[in-house]
């Protein structure tokens, strides 16, 4: 009789069978693990809700009225024959990978991760395993990230440049995670940070954690432009260049993300700049990340996940891609 995988992957989602539960489903189940508040990953209509304590205050923030149930890092909880635990993913604040043993098979499903600590989430954990769920986001070899500290140099002298030219600089990133690092990065000595109320959303909810934040104003109608000399306006990328901005008179906007390492992509989205920072591995990521595992079988899901998978199975591993219904950077939008 052949063996049922401890997980598999279903039209609902990732499912567990000895414990009946689903990882991020994308459609509703009755009992849903979630690995972190980003839209694609964390869906309304699910039965229960487990995540890491982090995690919960931006999902139930976003979804409202849930069942769910809150779980620390590195802690076991039994459901069914399965023991499962979560360990953090320095994806963004609560993220978490999912372990899950039936049996003394390992396996887990990181979710999204990256390895550079940011100084916000809880930084990644690699963790022993015989199966590796991993997202392939940014899974081709051009995608390498430099150091945080050299891109927030790069972001306060842009910045600093723009507020000696009396212009107000608009920064375009995804409310939930990347828009609370750079707020990490960001000199606040430069002029005041204004932020979208989507942005700001947020903040609140990550503040009200206990997670230290520079002092921000949300943006509103009644804000007087020339009380805010020099600032930084921090949005989500679909806000720049709308009307509200054009208030401020004379600025220069840019956006924030791992795509900006294309250059037709930095044409097209940028404005007049754009940062290569994103809350997802690069590809020495992602291959340090699968090494450390040292699981010998892979499955690939959102993002380059053909090339990649290609990649691991040319380098000696048994690599599949998986179905899911993720989206990438582009997905991990908008609080609401
Ligand atoms: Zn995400
Ligand atoms: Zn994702």
């Amino acid at each position: 009789m052949a063996h049922t995988p401890v997980l598999s992957f279903t039209d609902h989602g990732i499912y567990c069978a000895a414990g009946d539960f689903y990882i991020d489903p994308w459609r509703p189940v009755a009992r849903a693990l979630i690995t972190h508040g980003h839209a694609d990953h964390a869906r309304w209509g699910h039965g229960s809700y487990l995540a890491t304590h982090q995690a919960l205050p931006v999902i139930q923030h976003r979804l409202g009225e849930i069942a769910c149930q809150g779980i620390s890092y590195g802690e076991v909880l039994r459901i069914g024959t399965a023991e499962v635990s979560f360990h953090p993913a320095g994806h963004v604040p609560g993220s978490a990978q999912i372990k899950v043993v039936v049996e003394g098979e390992i396996w887990v499903a990181s979710g999204d991760y990256k390895i550079e600590d940011d100084g916000l989430s809880d930084p990644f954990e690699p963790q022993k395993c015989h199966h590796f769920i991993t997202e392939s986001t940014f899974g081709l070899p051009v995608f390498r990230w430099r150091p945080q500290d050299a891109v927030a140099d790069d972001l306060n002298n842009w910045w600093r440049k723009c507020a000696g030219e009396g212009k107000t600089a608009f920064l375009g990133a995804y409310s939930l995670g990347k828009a609370q690092r750079l707020l990490r990065m960001l000199d606040p000595g430069i002029g005041p940070i204004l932020t979208h109320g989507a942005v700001e959303a947020t903040n609140a909810v990550l503040r009200g954690q206990g997670i230290d934040l520079p002092t921000t104003v949300q943006l509103t109608k009644d804000t007087d432009p020339k009380a805010n000399k020099g600032a930084l306006v921090l949005a989500p990328p679909s806000a720049l260049g709308s009307a509200w901005a054009k208030r401020f008179g004379p600025g220069e906007s840019a956006f924030a993300s791992g795509w900006m390492q294309l250059r037709g992509v930095r044409r097209r989205r940028a404005g007049d700049r754009g940062f290569v920072i994103s809350d997802h591995a690069d590809w020495p990521g992602l291959l340090s990340a699968i090494r450390e595992t040292g699981a010998e079988n892979i499955y690939v899901t959102h993002g380059y996940t053909d090339v990649f998978s290609r990649y691991l199975t040319e380098n000696g591993w048994r690599a599949e891609v998986v179905p899911t219904e993720f989206g990438g950077e582009d997905a991990e939008g908008e609080a609401s």
